[in-house]
């Protein structure tokens, strides 16, 4: 589903990722851990093309994501993103801002839109809020329904960054748990986290990123009872 083929990327002269190969099957889940401006955030906006990378080879769904030729919209249907912060409207309600894509990028109807729109609320726990405002919800509440309204546009593909960091830790959990669902549900997920219990239970495969390049890359069992670098094990060590 995505293929980063030896990715470069640079901001002006600093080179922000070095040689870059990772391969993330459909259902797969990765999670991307490492220390602040490893470039993980970079990384993940390759992916849907919210920066452009320098060179090497991205696919993402069998779209060359660097070529001129791409449908760009087309790329960004089929995956959902999710942020540390939510950034949902402030002056629309829940349901409004998760019908917004849907009726305007798809073209569904109102009526298909809400019924969707519902669904994912159901999912996500907080149908009681289709009415309510962003300000009126907990974070906790908003991110849910930021991942809703992800979900309303049937991603193939969702990529988290920090979606839990910018929380009280009271409201950590049920965010992830709705993650957590979604994994199950075999969906597609590149999940940028500092919440190491996620990566144990739930990834497929943990990448550890420091300084622009994937230094270890392996299952999370491996991974936190004896990676095999050091500088993966001193930043776990510094976490726990
Ligand atoms: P992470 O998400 O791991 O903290 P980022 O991908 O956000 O790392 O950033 C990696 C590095 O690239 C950092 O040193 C950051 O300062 C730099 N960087 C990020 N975005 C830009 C930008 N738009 N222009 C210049 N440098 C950037
Ligand atoms: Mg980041």
């Amino acid at each position: 589903m995505i293929h980063f083929h030896q990715i470069n990327k640079h901001y002006g002269s600093f080179h922000v990722l070095k040689d870059i190969d990772l391969h993330i099957k459909a259902g797969e889940v990765v999670v991307i851990i490492g220390p602040s401006g490893s470039g993980k955030s970079t990384l993940l906006r390759c992916i849907n093309r919210l920066e452009t990378v320098t060179s090497g080879e991205l696919l993402v769904n069998g779209m060359k994501v660097s070529d001129k030729s791409t449908n760009i919209n087309k790329l960004r249907q089929d995956i959902g993103m999710v942020f540390q912060h939510f950034n949902l409207y402030p002056h629309m309600t829940v349901l409004k801002n998760i019908m917004l894509a849907p009726t305007k990028v798809l073209g569904i109807s109102e009526k298909e839109a809400l019924d969707t729109a519902m669904h994912y609320l159901e999912k996500v726990g907080i149908p009681e809020k289709a009415n309510a405002f962003p300000s009126q919800l907990s974070g906790g509440q908003q991110q849910r329904v930021a991942i809703a309204r992800g979900l309303a546009m049937k991603p193939k593909i969702m990529l988290f960054d920090e979606p839990t960091s910018a929380l009280d830790p009271e409201m950590v959990g049920e965010v992830l748990d709705v993650m957590k669902s979604l994994a199950r549900e075999g969906m597609t997920m590149a999940v940028v986290t500092h919440e190491m219990g996620f990566a144990r239970e739930v990834a497929d495969r943990v990448v550890f990123m420091d300084q622009g390049q994937i230094v270890e890359e392996a299952a999370p069992d491996q991974f936190f009872a004896n990676p095999s670098e050091e500088r993966a094990r001193q930043f776990l060590s510094r976490l726990m």
